[in-house]
């Protein structure tokens, strides 16, 4: 059984477990806030023990955020970079007079011209990101605006260092996080879903997660996945 809490600003997942003592974590590269509780023990119980813990939790997260914020890509020849759950070798061939990118079945060449610097190579390569994530999100959100019955007026794609996605119902518009072009798609699926189901239930109450449940059965994987799993940076 899972529930989360919302102690002030941060929110807490609570795992319940068949385990002896309370275990608190947080979770790069989010800060995602973890306790798994022994089966038996109360909600409030638990509350009070995030409580209690608040301030070593927000200095783990402003921890895990700074860290983020350094990047170790250097865009080299032959670093890994991942489109959609795969592992590519990146190439750089810096002879042209123009700039793209092309993926191969191993590879992902980027042609550049001759002393392009590292911020315009990471410029070409986000704006690659960007226009495959743009790709891959519209038919999805397609789907979901017909199974949902709701309306995606806009949607954005943006570097974000804290969430996956956002969505502003009022405005029926939902942002996408730029890095999910790294993860499998199922990831962006979750994704897109979540933020449109916040168009019915702006809270993560019950009915909220029925909705999930209903569109997505598998959907607690993909969202761990997310916020435990590693996360090579960009
Ligand atoms: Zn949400």
């Amino acid at each position: 059984m899972e529930t989360e809490l919302a102690i002030g600003d941060v929110t807490v997942d609570v795992v319940f477990k068949d385990i002896k003592n309370v275990h608190l974590s947080v979770y790069p590269p989010t800060g995602r806030v973890r306790v798994s509780a022994p089966n038996d023990m109360k909600l409030e119980t638990i509350r009070l023990f995030a409580l209690s813990k608040i301030g070593w939790i927000k200095r783990n997260q402003r921890k895990i955020k700074s860290q983020a914020r350094e990047t170790p890509r250097e865009f080299l020849e032959r670093e890994s970079h991942y489109l959609w759950g795969r592992r590519y070798l990146l190439r750089i061939e810096d002879h042209y007079d123009r700039s793209d990118v092309l993926l191969g079945h191993k590879t992902i060449e980027m042609n550049v011209p001759k002393g392009a610097t590292l911020d315009q190579k990471r410029d070409l390569l986000f704006d690659w990101y960007r226009v495959e994530l743009r790709e891959a999100a519209t038919p999805i959100i397609a789907h979901f605006e017909k199974v949902l019955n709701v309306e995606v007026r806009r949607f954005f794609i943006q570097q974000m260092r804290t969430k996956w996605g956002s969505s502003s119902p009022a405005k029926r518009s939902i942002r996408l996080n730029l890095n999910l072009a790294r993860f499998e798609q199922d990831s962006l699926r979750y994704v897109i879903l979540h933020e449109m189901a916040h168009f019915i239930v702006p809270n993560h109450s019950a009915r909220f997660v029925s909705i999930l449940d209903l569109h997505m059965p598998g959907w607690r994987i993909i969202r761990d996945k997310l916020n435990y799993g590693p996360l090579t940076e960009f």
